[in-house]
């Protein structure tokens, strides 16, 4: 006999989904692929890893998941490979691959699918997480960034997730940031000893990203820091004008918030997020923004490109669910001949399009009974040495408990109505 073989557990960080959950997954994935095929959107879907440099050259050495939190290794050809830690670049690499940009513009596309970040595991966080993502490629006009928040919303409201506000910034452009990055970085200065170690770094790589540090008092600074909405150039001051004008046609209620930036240099103009309340501290379920600049910096053509990603995770802890059984039906047998004529018509029954369940071990009829109740069917089809005879069935109404002899066709049109 071999010795008994040591349980391998599930990775660090890392989590299955189990069917009752999954369920929720379903409904959520399908509700947002309905939902953004309405606006045009198509989806693609992209290799999860990728040559390492693509995430180098798309985060920008600075970037905290570059430095600290990607999934790289080496493969067996000596090539370094990289778990994709975020989907932009992917779907950026595609487009130039594909050469998709020679089609009409603009392009729209999603993505859902999981995400791999070394980062420590917590609460609600994990290593492998999953993403739904949005992209439009090829269209200046501020009406698209409107479009997407206005489908954001629309994806809160169709998943049931009232409580929530929209907030929105402006970013500026590669002619306006370099101003507001030099009064940032010498207001930052000015508070180094206050800041905590890993902004007093940020204040020489990236002050931006100090907006992103979730240290209170960090935060209590940078709400002193200038604002880059006094330093927009004119054509990103009328891009933000317009945009918030078709936010108030679509009537959708929102409030800018100077401290929502991008620490990326690609990111520009428009900058929006969906918070709610009821996650606490860490109450984003939704960012996005554009990055004009991302294509060209990728070594790709000069299209600008606008988008948002949400956190499926969290995402998930908001939408309420109950599990409600569908119509579903379990056949209950008296016999072999009993369970032959059972078999032949659960066939017939799943092939009207309804969940069917037939019981194979040799329980007793109340024991049978019980069951079906257990599982939450919504018919139970009973079947003894009887009913094989007259070629008639009990069809048991499983809520109100009623119960009727039936043929094979009249079951089988009762089921697929109710379903
Ligand atoms: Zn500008
Ligand atoms: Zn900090």
């Amino acid at each position: 006999m071999s010795p008994k073989k040591k349980q391998v557990a599930a990775i660090k960080g890392t989590k299955d989904i189990l069917p009752q959950e999954a369920r929720k997954w379903q409904k959520v994935e399908s509700e947002a692929k309905g939902l953004f095929e309405l606006y045009g959107y198509r989806e693609i879907r992209t290799p999860i890893f990728e040559a390492t440099e693509l995430f180098e050259k798309g985060t920008g050495q600075t970037s905290d998941i570059v430095t600290k939190e990607m999934y790289t290794f080496v493969d067996k050809g000596g090539r370094s490979l990289t778990l994709r830690p975020e989907y932009t670049p992917s779907i950026v690499r595609s487009i130039i691959g594909n050469r998709l940009h020679l089609q009409p513009q603009p392009l729209r596309f999603y993505f859902i699918g999981p995400m791999f970040r070394y980062d420590k595991p917590q609460k609600g966080r994990y290593r492998q997480f999953h993403q739904i993502d949005i992209e439009v490629f090829g269209e200046k006009d501020p009406a698209i960034d409107a479009e997407i928040v206005e489908m954001a919303d629309f994806l809160c409201d169709s998943l049931h997730i009232t409580d929530k506000e929209i907030l929105v910034n402006s970013v500026g452009c590669r002619e306006c940031r370099p101003s507001y990055h030099k009064d940032l970085k010498a207001s930052a200065e000015s508070y180094r000893n206050e800041l905590c170690p890993d902004c007093q770094r940020k204040i020489d790589t990236n002050p931006l990203r100090i907006f992103d540090c979730k240290v209170e008092s960090c935060q209590m600074i940078a709400r002193k820091f200038p604002k880059i909405m006094d330093f927009l150039c004119p054509e990103c001051n009328e891009h933000f004008r317009q945009f918030c004008s078709y936010l108030d046609l679509y009537q959708i209620k929102y409030r800018i918030d100077p401290l929502l930036v991008r620490g990326l240099d690609y990111y520009t103009k428009t900058a929006f997020e969906i918070i709610s309340p009821e996650l606490g501290a860490q109450d984003s379920i939704l960012g996005g923004g554009r990055y004009d600049d991302m294509m060209r910096e990728f070594g790709g053509p000069d299209i600008c490109g606008i988008g948002f990603a949400v956190g499926m995770e969290r995402l998930l802890s908001l939408v309420p669910f109950e599990e409600r059984p569908d119509v579903f039906v379990y056949v209950v047998t008296m016999g072999e001949e009993a369970r032959k004529a059972g078999m032949e018509l659960a066939r017939a029954i799943r092939r009207t399009g309804v969940e069917c369940l037939i019981e194979y071990k040799d329980r007793s009829l109340r024991n049978q009974m019980a069951r079906a109740d257990k599982l939450g069917a919504t018919w139970t089809l009973i079947i003894g040495e009887e009913e094989v005879r007259e070629k008639t069935y009990q069809l048991k109404k499983m809520d109100s408990g009623d119960q009727k002899t039936h043929s094979r066709d009249e079951i089988l049109e009762i089921i697929s109505e109710s379903a």
